[in-house]
């Protein structure tokens, strides 16, 4: 099954960035073209891409997955990128992060272009992240319509702060 074979090919790291925290590498299931495939046909074939004008994929990892996705779904793709990395006018916003604080950046132009989002990351933990976009998303008039994930780490209940649909393929 996906589920096993993801679980079985994503690697903890306790006490990293920071002591407490353990990491979730996603990054070996890159190292697997047949598990990737499997990976995007399984969050691209999600219903929430029929209705959405535009998928946002987070920094950096969240790139990975949504670039393909995008070329899979046929959806444009619009990044949500940490500081100094984007050009021309922005909309930022700072969020608490499990291990830290970060701001995410979106490019005004493009939150123009589009109504309707699905937001793509690799892992849910506390919400902070998705919830700073969605934040920037709604205050520029724009929707959210669901947060799609490879990993959800359900006991830090990141779910609870959103108002749309969380799908992730695998919950630990
Ligand atoms: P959060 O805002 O707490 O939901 O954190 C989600 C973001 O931080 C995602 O972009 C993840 O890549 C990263 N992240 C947070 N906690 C972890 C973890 N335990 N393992 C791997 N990545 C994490």
């Amino acid at each position: 099954m996906l589920q096993d074979e993801i679980k079985n090919t994503i690697k903890d790291y306790p006490n990293f960035p920071k002591d407490g925290i353990i990491f979730k590498d996603i990054l070996p299931i890159f190292e697997n073209p047949k598990l990737f495939e499997k990976v995007i046909n399984s969050i691209s074939g999600n219903k929430m891409f029929k209705k959405t004008d535009a998928i946002i994929a987070i920094d950096a990892r969240g790139f990975l997955l949504g670039s393909s996705i995008a070329l899979k779904t046929s959806k444009p793709l619009i990044l949500a990128r940490k500081p100094g990395k984007l050009p021309g006018e922005l909309i930022t916003g700072e969020y608490q992060l499990e291990y830290g604080k970060n701001s995410l950046s979106i490019q005004k132009e493009a939150l123009k272009k589009f109504s309707s989002y699905v937001i793509v990351d690799d892992l849910l933990a506390t919400g902070g992240t998705v919830d700073c976009i969605a934040r920037l998303i709604n205050e520029n008039g724009r929707n959210v319509l669901g947060l799609l994930t490879v990993v959800e780490l359900e006991s830090l209940d990141g779910r609870t702060r959103f108002d749309f649909p969380v799908e992730s393929i695998i919950k630990m």
